[in-house]
């Protein structure tokens, strides 16, 4: 499933770019998505997140979602994928 989103200024509108945020369950070590947007890698990688807590939707348990347990998905359409991938642990 995917959804597309709008570009912000400073992008490359001549893309058309999904992504995709995932977290790295801290109980059961599997990927879910979230709802947590960024529109390109850098954002991304500058970006502080918010301490915040998500249920997983494998295990149904909750943990605190920090930037180390990330994965920035970003898909193109000229069908590149690229994955940037937090320093996330278990
Ligand atoms: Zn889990």
């Amino acid at each position: 499933m995917t959804q597309a989103i709008s570009m912000p200024s400073g992008g490359h509108p001549e893309f058309r770019t999904e992504t995709m945020t995932y977290a790295h369950c801290q109980h059961c070590g599997r990927w879910f998505r979230t709802d947590l947007r960024f529109a390109t890698v850098e954002d991304f990688e500058l970006a502080r997140i918010k301490k915040s807590t998500r249920t997983c939707p494998y295990c149904r348990k909750r943990m605190e979602v920090r930037k180390e347990h990330l994965r920035f998905d970003e898909v193109r359409n000229d069908a590149r994928i690229k994955h940037t991938e937090g320093r996330y642990f278990l």
